[in-house]
């Protein structure tokens, strides 16, 4: 079987392949790279394996290119690294590994083409393709991995609970490549993760965190999760998330199992947005329904307030999963404090003060927090779906009249503080904001117009509830 290469592909694998006959060192493009253009998927990189010393084939290929690309090689590792703009190539030296127990760093001895085929993780990641002057071109596939590409199959080359055990990562690889490529996992492969799945507590979190982003920019992220949770690798990783499973019943009245309701939101939302931190801010926007979950005899199951506590989790979630601590953070949390906002304006009359409130609270992420509402209408009932997202419609329209009319996007009141201070020749404090929020609420309400001199007067007349005087 032949992969399809652009010329520009073939113009580099040409000269690797003079280096490497100069240098009498055979070698062979392996992994993502061949399987993913078997696949006909994107390829921005390649792994070349060389039977000798990778960093001396890099050094030589080098030499081939004017101008000639620096080589950033690693001696420990036996590695080397070129880039070719549109393509990152690997360099690496043949070799067989041994792991100890405790550890996922192996001791690396040179070894044969076979020999490192069979140390790769997966079939369809061990194809090679041969880069010799007798064979050039030809697919080389010692484990089935064409088959298992056609059968759409993850499988282990060699025995799976060793090859887990040696390097449990590999377990998340096995879900991240089934949800990335919608391929199952083998039964045995699969049966060894569950067995081995304790071995996981090795990895480090940003490993698995790696692999779990990975898994939520596939276009149905929920199949990785549903993999964790049967595995057994979720009850480890992120426990939390599976506290949201099940439904309980009190006298006969139920509530949605909030697992499956999460993940079809999370799918939902990756059908509208490819943005890794609202496929999160999904996830995560029901995360505090189970510390919420109340029954009464009046109201049913309840989960009052479980967006203010499921706001207030993200950080230390994000702590956890060591996920950035920065405006994406604050991003994933703001939209799970605002979820139910849209929601709850399809319910009453909405007045123009309801959705001037809405947009300031939300600014500019108001159109990512649409899109968490949008993907949040997941009900059985097609009727009651039908009539959510009509009521969707109306409030997303009536943001857009009010936006025109009063431009509350990254508004702020005509106000500031600074003027405060100044007019009343305060140093910084308390009365300045009571008079801020003052200004800001009344214009957010309606009872005053947007406008310098309406705030003005307000600000005059509540400064002289607080005895405060002008000195300008
Ligand atoms: P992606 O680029 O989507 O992560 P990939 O298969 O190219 O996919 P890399 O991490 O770049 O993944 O690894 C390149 C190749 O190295 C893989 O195809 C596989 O053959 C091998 N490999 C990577 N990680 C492991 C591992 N933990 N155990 C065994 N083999 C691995």
């Amino acid at each position: 079987m032949q992969i399809q290469c652009t010329d520009k592909e073939l113009f580099i694998f040409n000269k690797i392949a003079k280096a490497s006959k100069a240098l009498s060192m055979p070698c062979y493009l392996i992994g993502g790279f061949v399987r993913d253009k078997l696949l006909d998927r994107e390829t921005k990189d390649a792994d070349i394996v060389c039977i000798g010393d990778g960093i001396r084939l890099a050094h030589t290929v080098a030499e081939l290119f004017n101008p000639k690309p620096p080589v950033a090689f690693f001696k420990n590792f036996g590695t080397a690294q070129i880039k070719i703009p549109g393509l990152d190539i690997e360099f690496v030296g043949a070799r067989k590994e041994s792991y100890a127990e405790h550890s996922r760093k192996p001791s690396v001895e040179t070894g044969t083409l076979e020999e490192d085929t069979s140390r790769r993780d997966f079939t369809i990641n061990a194809l090679a393709i041969s880069l010799n002057e007798n064979d050039f071109g030809d697919l080389l596939d010692p484990f089935n991995g064409i088959e298992h590409l056609e059968q759409k199959i993850i499988q282990t080359p060699l025995e799976p609970i060793k090859t887990f055990s040696d390097d449990p990562l590999r377990m998340m690889r096995a879900i991240r490549f089934a949800t990335q490529l919608g391929f199952t996992i083998e039964a045995n492969t699969f049966n060894a993760i569950k067995t081995d799945v304790e071995r996981i507590k090795i990895v480090s979190q940003e490993r698995i965190t790696d692999e779990l982003n990975k898994i939520m920019l596939a276009s149905k992220p929920s199949v990785g999760w549903y993999l964790l949770r049967d595995s057994g690798l979720l009850e480890i990783i992120f426990p939390l998330l599976l506290q949201l499973q099940g439904a309980e019943y009190i006298d006969g009245v139920g509530h949605k199992d909030n697992f499956s309701h999460t993940l079809q939101v999370l799918d939902n939302i990756a059908t509208n947005t490819n943005d890794l931190w609202l496929r999160w801010a999904a996830l995560l926007h029901d995360i505090a329904k189970p510390a919420t979950k109340r029954f009464s005899k009046e109201e049913g199951w309840t989960f009052h307030g479980h967006e203010v506590v499921g706001a207030r989790m993200v950080p230390k979630i994000f702590t956890k999963l060591k996920l950035p601590q920065n405006e994406k953070m604050r991003l994933v949390q703001k939209l799970v404090a605002l979820h139910l906002r849209p929601i709850s304006l399809t319910k009453e009359n909405i007045t123009d003060s309801a959705i001037r409130r809405l947009l300031f609270d939300a600014g500019e992420d108001i159109d990512a927090l649409m899109l968490l509402c949008n993907a949040d209408i997941t009900s059985k009932n097609r009727a009651k779906v039908k009539r959510y997202l009509a009521n969707f419609e109306i409030v997303r329209k009536r943001l857009i009249e009010v936006e025109e009319k009063d431009k509350m996007r990254n508004w702020q009141p005509p106000i500031t503080g600074e003027i405060i201070m100044q007019t009343f020749g305060l140093p910084p404090g308390r009365n300045i904001g009571i008079i801020k929020d003052a200004i800001r609420e009344a214009i957010l309400d309606g009872e005053i117009p947007n406008e310098y001199e309406a705030a003005y007067e307000l600000m005059l007349k509540n400064a002289a509830r607080l005895d405060l005087k002008p000195v300008i």
